[in-house]
C-alpha cells in the first residue's frame, strides 16, 4: 500500500497544481491513499506569498474530489501549519473556528518555515551566520515551536534548513547537533506525536530525504513508531516520489509500520 501524506495544490500558496489533476496522477501511479496538506502559515514575514488558507473553498472541492474518484484513490483532508513559538494560541483558536464551521481536518502537519522573521528558502537568511549556527537556531526555534502548540499529528520535515544550506548537507550530520535533536525528538514523543520521512529533500538535490537516516534511525531508537510518508510534492510529477527507496530506508531503520491518520486517528500499515 502507498499512500502520499504531504502534498500541496493551488490551495497553497507556492503551488499552481490542479487538484483535480494531482488526483489523477496519484491515480495513474497508483497510489492507494492521498491526503493534500495545503499550507497555512499565519504572520508570514514575506508579503509577496500568500500562505493563507482559504479552509471553505478547500472542503469544498476535496468533498468534490472524493466523491467523483470514490476510493481509487481514496482522499483524505488535511494541512501543514507554519509554527512560529508566538503563533500556538493563535493556531488552536484557528482550528476550533474550522471544527465549529464543521471543517475536520484527517491530518495536520505542523512544520518550522521560519527562524527569526526568516525562510532558509531565501538567502537572506544565510547572510549573518555560519551554517553551523543557523542550523542550531533553526533547532533551537523548533523545540520552542513544538513547545508553543499541541494540535498536530506529525512533525514536518525536521531538518528541512538541509535543502537550503549553502553546501547543503556537507555541513550538516546528526552527530553535529544530537543534542538538539534528541530534544526534540524525546519531546516529540512525550507528547505523543510523530514524524515524517518527506523524499523532497531527494527532489531538492540532497543525498537523504528530510530527516535524515541517522535522525529517523534515532526517532526509532528512542521508541519512535508514528511516522508517515511525504513527496511534499508542489507539481503533480513528484507525488509519491522514490516511496520504494523511502520505504527499504525505513526498514533499515527499524521501522515495520507507516502510519496514516483518518480523523487525526493513526492507523498502521506494514511495510
Ligand atoms: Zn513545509
Ligand atoms: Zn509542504
Amino acid at each position: 500500500m502507498t499512500a502520499d501524506y504531504h502534498l500541496h495544490s493551488s490551495f497553497s500558496g507556492d503551488s499552481e497544481t490542479c487538484p483535480e489533476t494531482a488526483v489523477r496522477t496519484a491515480f495513474e501511479k497508483g497510489l492507494d491513499l492521498m491526503c493534500f496538506t495545503e499550507h497555512f502559515d499565519p504572520d508570514y514575514p514575506y508579503p509577496d506569498v500568500s500562505m493563507e488558507l482559504d479552509v471553505s473553498a478547500y472542503f469544498s472541492e476535496m468533498r468534490r474530489l472524493q466523491n467523483l474518484f470514490g476510493s481509487h484513490p481514496e482522499i483524505r483532508i488535511g494541512a501543514e501549519l507554519g509554527i512560529q513559538p508566538h503563533l500556538g494560541t493563535f493556531l488552536q483558536n484557528w482550528l476550533t473556528a474550522c471544527e465549529a464551521d464543521g471543517f475536520h481536518f484527517d491530518f495536520l502537519i505542523a512544520s518550522t518555515h521560519i527562524a527569526d522573521r526568516l525562510d532558509p528558502y531565501y538567502p537572506d537568511f544565510w547572510h549573518s551566520r555560519n551554517t553551523r549556527q543557523a542550523v542550531g537556531r533553526f533547532l533551537d526555534i523548533t523545540l520552542e515551536n513544538i513547545r508553543s502548540f499541541d494540535n498536530f499529528d506529525v512533525y514536518g520535515h525536521l531538518d528541512y534548513i538541509v535543502r537550503y544550506a549553502p553546501e547543503q548537507e556537507r555541513f550538516f550530520s546528526y552527530s553535529a547537533h544530537a543534542e538538539q535533536i534528541d530534544a526534540i525528538l524525546r519531546l516529540l514523543l512525550d507528547k505523543g506525536k510523530g514524524i515524517e520521512i518527506n523524499t523532497g529533500g531527494w527532489k531538492a538535490g540532497l543525498a537523504e530525504p528530510n530527516p535524515c537516516r541517522d535522525v529517523l534511525r534515532r526517532y526509532r531508537e528512542l521508541g519512535g513508531e508514528i511516522i508517515t510518508m511525504g513527496s511534499d510534492a508542489h507539481t503533480p510529477e513528484y507525488i509519491g516520489y522514490r516511496f520504494e527507496d523511502a520505504k527499504e530506508l525505513l526498514r533499515y531503520c527499524g521501522f515495520r509500520y507507516f502510519t496514516v491518520f483518518r480523523e487525526r486517528k493513526a492507523e498502521f500499515i506494514s511495510l
